[in-house]
């Protein structure tokens, strides 16, 4: 990520691994390190002298002793900082105190004061902060029109002149942009969608995009909205609806809005194994054979979730990356070769916000930068790639599976 490199920063360094030696000690072990544990020894806190990191304030400790040894261990021997840094490394200080600029520019902390006026004074750091906080947001379109395009898994049936998309355990928060600072900035998220969405349009030769947004943390008004999608040139390629339902995704409802058929199914961020929200019927509500595109917003939910759709038997090969993980034991791993094959990858098009982890202050990740995707197909059934692959035009050769870029 571009933004991680100008700060000489090549990955994100996720550090929840740290509290593996504390699960084993404690196997209810369910403290929030930094927050409601000191960060470096793991005592919970029960007295009032919490000692805070002076310069971001988000990571807590019991003693001035522990802050300085969680400071000392981002430093190597020779006194530099080392790229794989654990600890409260500088680096990782920095982005967490970008973590309350974006938090402040979009009024999720409005007592603080300190920050605000800061960032009154210093227009840059401002800008900046809104930048990060709407490329999350455009993140959401930019995923979806982007690894459709490219993602050669997604080979869109030539016959079909409408595109049909289910987003599944959509939220207003999320892919509904409901927020401050993209209402300073007026930025109308369909219009984005559109945008994003016209050169798939455009190069599949498609009439309409429909966009179906299902979740009970969708607006509890259904929105309906049409837009026109431009080329480049400014001429009309074809429309974009979009239509929500503030429902569990379910077959019943299905049946009952007589909901177009979906091409592909999107879920961003869903947290299959979480135990707040069962999963169960939404995805048995989709006929095997469909595609689907998944982002997480770490390596390891990604996993966990490809985890979920084995034991589900959802998923009939595993991605080439995840080959190492999870053997050949339960489904076979995909051909590395194979564009149309199963993907899990980085995602090229997730945005600059720098999030914390609600679990451990120092761990850092940013929202939809992993992907995977896939048919959904159990391993009863025979591979459905005759389904997917009818594009004609065999020209596009170099739209490369995102899983490779
Ligand atoms: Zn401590
Ligand atoms: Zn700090």
């Amino acid at each position: 990520m571009d933004f991680l490199r100008s700060l000489g920063m090549e990955d994100l360094p996720e550090q929840q691994t740290r509290t593996m030696h504390l699960m084993a000690r404690h196997p209810e072990f369910s403290l929030q390190l930094g927050f409601d544990a000191c960060c470096a020894c793991g005592e919970q806190f029960t007295s009032s002298t919490i000692v805070d990191c002076p310069q971001c304030q988000r990571v807590s400790y019991c003693s001035e002793a522990c802050r300085k040894q969680d400071a000392d261990a981002g430093m190597s021997c020779s006194g530099e900082e080392e790229e794989s840094a654990m600890g409260h490394s500088s680096i990782i200080c920095t982005l967490l105190r970008l973590c309350n600029h974006d938090e402040a520019v979009n009024e999720e902390t409005k007592d603080d004061k300190t920050t605000q006026s800061q960032l009154e004074k210093d227009t840059t750091a401002k800008e900046a902060a809104m930048d990060r906080v709407r490329s999350e947001f455009e993140s959401y379109p930019a995923t979806l029109a982007n690894v459709i395009l490219q993602g050669p898994l997604y080979s869109i049936h030539n016959q079909h002149k409408n595109l049909v998309i289910h987003i599944i355990g959509a939220s207003q928060d999320a892919e509904f942009w409901d927020s401050p600072c993209m209402m300073k900035q007026q930025q109308n998220v369909w219009n984005a969608y559109a945008d994003a969405l016209a050169e798939l349009a455009e190069t599949k030769r498609l009439d309409t995009i429909e966009l179906l947004f299902v979740g009970p943390e969708c607006p509890k008004q259904n929105v309906q909205e049409t837009r026109k999608l431009k080329s480049a040139e400014g001429g009309t390629v074809g429309d974009l609806m979009v239509k929500s339902y503030h429902s569990e995704y379910t077959t019943e409802l299905l049946q009952q809005e007589q909901l177009s058929k979906a091409d592909i199914v999107v879920f961003h961020n869903p947290g299959f194994t979480c135990p707040d929200y069962d999963w169960t019927n939404a995805l048995a509500a989709i006929p095997k054979g469909t595609p689907f595109l998944l982002t997480t917003n770490t390596e390891l939910e990604g996993i966990a979730d490809c985890q979920y759709l084995l034991d589900n038997d959802l998923i009939q090969q595993v991605p080439p990356m995840l080959a190492e993980i999870f053997g050949d034991e339960q489904v076979p791993s995909a051909n590395p070769d194979d564009e149309k094959g199963p993907f899990f990858n980085e995602n090229p098009f997730c945005g600059n916000r720098v999030r914390q982890s609600g679990t451990m202050a120092n761990d850092l990740f940013v929202k939809n930068r992993w992907m995977l995707g896939g048919v959904l197909a159990s391993k009863s059934q025979q591979p459905p790639n005759k389904r997917l692959v009818t594009e004609s035009s065999r020209g596009n050769s170099k739209a490369k599976n995102p899983a490779l870029i």
